[in-house]
């Protein structure tokens, strides 16, 4: 089904690429989630420098951040997460080769992908937009490297959208 919100979601993905030349996917029709279960993927990205693209599904798109130095692994790591244009859900499968030439050219290859599940419990599609908008977004991981809670919390305002991404611990005594 169609999603009616936010229909030029993928217009920067769209606008930066040319699908004559790259083998990315193309932006695809928006869907609404046919499960409970939302998907994350981190894809390692070898373009003219390395890093690692976050991806959380949100409301049909793959939300965006990359990370330079590479997801946190332990507790109370914190991460440099750059919030980069939505992504369409189909790129979560995506590898490959990004020609010379173009936008991100590059290996890209799936590193962990997974569910995640937002820490407030129930929250629907556009309370995690509004999390992220607000600048804070609470949530578990169950991939195959990655388990457990994180945040994401922006740290700039304005044109720079840099965030942490942080693992937090376990028994919930941080509180961010
Ligand atoms: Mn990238």
């Amino acid at each position: 089904m169609p999603v009616s919100k936010q229909e030029d979601a993928l217009g920067a993905y769209t606008r930066k690429r040319n699908f004559g030349n790259t083998p990315e996917p193309l932006k695809n029709d928006r869907v609404s989630r046919t499960g409970p279960n939302r998907q994350f993927v981190i894809q390692r990205h070898h373009a003219s420098t390395l890093h690692f693209d976050f991806r959380l599904e949100v409301d049909g798109v793959l939300k965006s951040w990359a990370v330079p130095k590479g997801p946190p692994q332990a507790a109370g790591i914190r991460r440099l997460a750059i919030k980069v244009e939505d992504h369409p859900l189909s790129y979560a499968k995506f590898e490959g080769t990004i020609p010379e030439g173009n936008y991100g050219a590059g290996k890209v290859k799936i590193w962990d992908h997974g569910w995640y599940l937002p820490e407030v419990q129930g929250a629907s599609d556009k309370d995690i937009n509004s999390q992220i908008r607000k600048g804070s977004l609470k949530f578990i991981l169950q991939g195959r490297k990655l388990k457990g809670k994180f945040v994401l919390t922006k740290f700039t305002k304005g044109e720079r959208d840099q965030w942490l991404l942080i693992k937090r611990k376990e028994d919930g005594s941080d509180t961010k």
